[in-house]
Parts: structure tokens; sequence; C-alpha cells
């Protein structure tokens, strides 16, 4: 069973309300909240104070809300409020009780991440999922804290050209591999040799973490920090970052891409194509090659 909580909360004058959260205290709540009795009933009272510092003022009107383990009955929550009442007459308004239950935020955040269809064979599943259909390429990602579960519009736009292609024989450099999703799906498709990147170490824990899950760790699957130096010549090139970034990386991702390979560059708006089509014009042409939600894929072939 999860755990429970009682919170007692009630109207308070302001200048009591700093009195009453420290009986509160010591009459053992964990916690004590302390906020505008109006707030959002359009009688809000704004206050402004710069972090770290102590602000003397209150709002005039209080709900002092705390919160008390299960040790702690309803009835004796209800006298201490009784008792506080008569320490501070007229100060302090009659209150309310509930339990609160605790709330599983992993739990939450993974429920609202559910089995992703990319094409007719690949889809991606998180861990905690049963594949739908058992006979696809089923991608299994445990994305953690890093970018990439697969339900991003950009993320869809990369996976499904990766799909479209014949990966065999090929080198695939998966550029911001977040929780790696690209890079694996490369060399689950087929790819001879993938290497995966990113400036954030977690992402990078996270995505070898998703490597051994889908069993695709070893000579043909690599994943590093951005840091560490690339050797050029990759048959295809895929980043998606944001076009910010990408537009910096240009003469990176340019040249690492060999002549004749494939670049493809996500996390672009419509509005900042021509300038993503610019900043790589020296080495590759970039198109438009699909949209989705607002976002952009940009392909092309690098001269030569
Ligand atoms: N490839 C995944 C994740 C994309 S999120 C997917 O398609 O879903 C973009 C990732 O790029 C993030 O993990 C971020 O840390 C990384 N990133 C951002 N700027 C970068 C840079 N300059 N070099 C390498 N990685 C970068």
């Amino acid at each position: 069973m999860s755990a429970q909580w009682l919170e007692i909360a009630g109207p308070v004058r302001g200048e009591v309300s700093d009195l009453l959260a420290e009986f509160l205290a010591e009459a053992g709540a964990l916690a004590v909240d302390l906020a505008d009795l109006h707030a959002e009933d359009g009688d809000e009272q704004p206050l402004y104070g710069e972090p770290g510092a102590a602000t003397e003022a209150r709002w005039a009107e209080c709900r002092v809300a705390a919160l008390f383990d299960q040790t702690h009955s309803p009835d004796a929550l209800d006298a201490l409020w009784r008792r506080a009442r008569e320490a501070w007459p007229g100060a302090i308004g009659a209150p309310e009780l509930r339990v609160v239950v605790e709330t599983d935020w992993v739990r939450a955040t993974q429920a609202q991440f559910e089995p992703i269809r990319i094409d007719d064979r690949l889809w991606v599943v998180p861990t905690w999922c049963t594949p739908p259909d058992p006979l696809a390429l089923n991608l299994r990602i445990d994305p953690g804290l890093a970018f990439g579960t697969g339900s991003h519009a950009t993320t869809g736009l990369c996976l499904r050209w990766l799909s479209s292609l014949d990966l065999h024989g090929r080198t695939v450099l998966d550029y911001g591999t977040g929780s790696g999703v690209l890079a694996l799906a490369a060399r689950a498709l087929g790819a001879a040799r993938v290497h995966g990147v990113d400036i954030d170490p977690l992402a990078v824990d996270t995505a070898r973490a998703n490597a051994v899950l889908n069993s695709l760790s070893g000579e043909g699957l690599t994943l590093a920090s951005a840091e560490e130096a690339i050797a050029g010549d990759w048959d295809i090139v895929v980043a998606n970052i944001l076009a910010g970034p990408l537009t910096v990386l240009a003469p990176l991702l340019g040249v690492l891409v060999k002549p004749g390979g494939q670049l493809a560059l996500s996390g672009i708006l419509d509005a900042q194509v021509e300038r993503i089509r610019a900043a790589y014009a020296p080495w590759v042409a970039l198109d438009v090659a699909a949209r989705s939600d607002g976002w952009v894929l940009m392909t092309g072939q690098r001269d030569g």
C-alpha cells in the first residue's frame, strides 16, 4: 500500500501565521505550508522576495497547511488545532482534514510513454510494456532522464528515414544520441557499425544501458562522449538536436559524412529550414524530406 499522510489546514490571519507554523512543527508536523488564502480567487496578493532573502511580508490572510504522518489520529489533529484557536482567539479559522496519498511520480511519467509504431516493421517499446506486435523489430527503451522515447515527432522522423534505407553493411553516426534510440535502431536495422555520441554523460550512460537491454552492445555499436575525437568517413550521419547547435556543428558534421554519403538533420522548425540549408551548403545540399507536427527532417548527399 502506498504511504499516506494527514493534512490539516485552515485560514489564519497573517500576523499569526508564522507562530502557528512553529506551533504545528513543534507538535510533529513533517511539513508546514503557508499560502495566500486568496490565491486564485481574484483577491490574490502578490508578494515578491529574492531567493535566499528573508521576507517579513505575509499575506493579510493565509492558508496554513501542515502534514502529519499516521502516528497522529484525525482526533488528535483536531484537538491540536482547537488549542491553537484558543491560544490566538479570532485569528484562526476552522480546519479541514484530508488524507494525502503518495504519488509515484516515476510511474505517473511512465504511464504517458506507450509503445510507438514507427512503421510496418519497427516499434519503440518502453521496457515496462509488452510489445503489441511481437514479430516486429521492437526496440526496448528506458529513457531514464535522457531524451528519446520515440514519441517526439523529430525522433519519429529520423526513425522512419533510417528504416526506409537499406543499412546493411553501412556505417552510421548518431550525433546527439540521447537515449540511444536512433543508434540502436540503425544497428538493429542491419548497419555494420554504429557510433552514438552525446555531450551529456547521463545520455551516454542511458544509451549504453539501452544497448545492453536490446542485446546490441558489442563491436558493431559504440556509444561515447561527443568530446572524444571522431574519425570521419561515415556512410550516414544523423543528428536530431535543434537548429542552434546544428548550425554551430555544420563544419563538423559536414565533413564527418563521407563524400557521396548521406546526412539527415532534425529538431528543425519550418521557419528554420533556410538557415540550416545555408549553414550546410558548403558540404551538403539539404532538402526537406519529411514534416511532422511543425518539425522537419532535412536530408542530403555530400558532394563528391
Ligand atoms: N537522438 C535522440 C535524442 C535527441 S535529443 C532522438 O532522436 O530522440 C538531442 C540530444 O543531443 C540530447 O541528448 C543532447 O544532450 C545532445 N546534444 C545537444 N547538443 C549537442 C552537441 N553539441 N554535441 C553532441 N550532443 C549534443
